[in-house]
């Protein structure tokens, strides 16, 4: 049985109360080459997203005639976690591509582009658990940036239980020892587009699980969509600045 504390008097260990997320950090266009790109850190999670398309599919059998298709890789750095990862897709990071490419499809509007393909690329550069989550949301940006026709954003984030006590973005030791795991992601029109869960919830937990984690994708659209504002706000400037 472990014996470790990780709430003590409603503060977790690395300071934060039941509600709150990690610090964000969130940059577009940091990729030259990349239609649209996205660098993210969520507490001690950093991530980069990069999107390339719409462009013909290859190989040319997976081409749909009326949209175009979505290709996502997530992919871990051997560096980015305590043991080194040995390099290369495994079991995991096809599950992570599959689920974090079927959290953005609904919102990207595939029709306007028959026969080609977006591909979306994640590389974790550091993890310390809520990878997928901060993929999703990076993604989701780096889309935008390349100026993929999308309903809207998708935010994602995980709500857990430590201690008994349900918790929003749990970070590594909280994963590792806690007792559940519920990453989701969502619209800003609250629909679910992403939802897993490791562990046991009872169903009122679920239901403050899920409160919780609304409300901190809620708090992540408000970033992603200021860096996006930020972003192209200084390109009208130039432009005004032009004419
Ligand atoms: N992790 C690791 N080695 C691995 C896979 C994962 O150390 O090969 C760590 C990493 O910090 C990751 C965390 O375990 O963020 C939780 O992984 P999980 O599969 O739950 O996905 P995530 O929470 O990152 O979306």
């Amino acid at each position: 049985m472990d014996e470790r504390v990780f709430i003590k008097d409603g503060i977790r260990l690395d300071g934060r109360r039941f509600d709150e997320l990690r610090p964000i950090k969130m940059e577009v266009g940091v990729l030259k080459r990349a239609d649209g790109s996205c660098y993210m850190e969520m507490g001690d999670n950093k991530v980069i997203a990069a999107v390339y398309g719409p462009r013909e599919v290859h190989p040319r059998h997976l081409q749909e005639v009326n949209r175009a298709i979505i290709r996502y890789r997530y992919n871990m750095a051997s560096f980015s976690v305590e043991e080194r990862r040995r390099p290369g897709p495994d079991r995991r990071s096809y599950e992570l591509s599959k689920v974090s490419r079927e959290a953005l499809e609904p919102v990207i509007l595939t029709s306007y582009f028959p026969k080609s393909v977006i591909d979306i690329f994640v590389e974790v550069l550091q993890a310390d658990a809520g990878t997928r989550t901060a993929g999703i949301n990076a993604a989701s940006v780096a889309l935008a940036d390349a100026g993929i026709p999308m309903r809207s954003l998708v935010s994602s984030c995980a709500a857990g239980k430590v201690d008994g006590q349900i918790v929003l973005d749990p970070m590594k030791d909280e994963d590792n020892f806690g007792q559940a795991d519920m990453p989701i992601a969502i619209t800003p029109t609250g629909e679910i587009t992403l939802l897993q869960m490791d562990g046991i919830l009872t169903r009122d937990e679920f239901r403050q699980a899920m409160e919780l984690a609304k409300k901190g994708c809620q708090e992540i659209y408000k970033i992603q969509r200021r860096v996006l504002i930020e972003r192209y706000s200084q390109f009208e400037d130039l432009q005004d600045e032009g004419s």
